[in-house]
């Protein structure tokens, strides 16, 4: 009897129970399930095919209409924005007072490995890569792409989705950024998609001269700000520049292997800790407001992402959500913070010419997927998203 009770019991219970009413799918879910690492691989591994990306060259330019091309192919309308930069003569750097923090706030702490951006072609090995990087950068007209998801009851307000194309170093660019660069482009994949909907519109920003000082993001302000909420033509429906209501920035996705270990070598695999990054800038009119996307963003990640967690912390610098913080809502997502870990030598592939796809193995890649699936999570439930039966 002792065998046979639980089954019985069992039975009695199915017997009585109606079937239980299929839980309400979250479209949210099925969106971020659509991501796939091998798709968010592919789009990287297409990026590196024009070498660093170095701003002001013909490989640049071919990576801007390549990106345009794949943007229009996933079904969302593109637009350009058109500068010029014209930067000064090099020399005469005032270099940063001797504060004791890191670049945008905070301590460092631990071993520290030494930084710079790579200007030698020599130290590229690969000599077809270093012949597809001796272009020379030149002054004058740069263009960068961005693509437009509208929204079908608030088409007038948007959130701005970001990542640059640009890198330098001699490298691919692979992680800076063609990681998250390639992540911009796969949200703008899935979210365009012709089942989904969006109450509120997205626009996908793949930002140039990010290296040189966010030139490519300061134009868009400069040319657009002003004509933000603006119905155009009147009662036609439609908003050429939505009022902001966030920029949210992917910089250098994929590389937490922990701080430089005491012989100033780094663990060769992801540190099983390795997190992603989500800051806002403590020190910016727009601190208060930044710091709620930020923990919305994390809460997305618990909610979406399925294999590495998020931090926030207050020290977002040096990306194009930096010319944003005192207008809206920024926060940028990275594979370290921006100051005390990158800054420290945390990424030894940073503007090197190691930074090169062949360098990362999927735990890599992982690291930049979960981010997606954070930014997805979060840019969807924040837009309302939803899915066509
Ligand atoms: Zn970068």
């Amino acid at each position: 009897m002792r065998i046979i009770l639980p089954a019985l019991f069992l039975a009695m219970i199915q017997a009585q129970t109606p079937p239980a009413p299929a839980a309400a799918a979250d479209p949210v879910k099925t969106l971020v399930e659509r991501l796939d690492l091998e798709k968010y691989k592919a789009t990287i591994k297409g990026l590196t095919q024009f070498g660093d990306r170095r701003q002001g060259t013909d490989r640049n330019r071919a990576a801007v209409d390549w990106i345009e091309a794949q943007l229009k192919s996933y079904g969302c309308p593109t637009d350009r924005i058109k500068y010029v930069f014209d930067p000064p003569p090099a020399g005469g750097g005032r270099g940063r007072p001797n504060t004791g923090l890191a670049v945008g706030g905070g301590r460092p702490r631990g071993d520290k490995i030494p930084t710079g951006v790579n200007t030698d072609p020599m130290k590229q090995p690969d000599e077809k890569l270093r012949a597809l990087n001796m272009q020379p950068t030149m002054p004058g007209p740069r263009e960068m792409v961005y693509c437009t998801k509208v929204g079908t009851t608030h088409p007038e307000e948007m959130y701005i989705v970001g990542g640059h194309m640009d890198g330098h170093g001699w490298g691919e660019a692979a992680n800076d950024d063609g990681s998250g660069a390639a992540l911009v482009m796969e949200l703008a994949r899935v979210l365009s998609a012709p089942d989904v909907k969006t109450e509120r519109t997205i626009r996908f920003a793949l930002w140039n001269n990010e290296e040189t000082g966010s030139q490519g993001a300061r134009a868009y302000i400069a040319q657009r700000q002003d004509l933000q909420g603006k119905e155009n033509p009147p009662g036609s429906g439609q908003y050429p520049e939505p009022k902001w209501l966030g920029m949210i920035q992917h910089d250098i996705m994929l590389f937490d292997h922990g701080m430089p270990l005491p012989d100033g070598t780094m663990r060769k695999e992801q540190r099983a800790e390795a997190d992603v990054n989500i800051e806002f800038q403590s020190n910016s009119k727009m601190a208060a407001e930044s710091m709620k996307p930020a923990w919305i963003f994390e809460a997305a990640n618990e909610k979406y992402a399925t294999d590495y967690p998020a931090a926030v912390g207050p020290h977002m610098t040096n990306t194009d959500s930096g010319p944003f913080i005192d207008i809206i809502p920024a926060i940028s997502l990275r594979e370290n913070e921006r100051g005390v870990q990158i800054g420290n030598g945390w990424d030894p592939q940073w503007h090197q010419p190691t930074d090169v796809y062949a360098t990362y193995n999927d735990k890599d890649f992982r690291l930049g997927l979960n981010a997606a699936q954070t930014t997805l999570g979060a840019v969807a439930s924040l837009t309302g998203a939803t899915l066509n039966k």
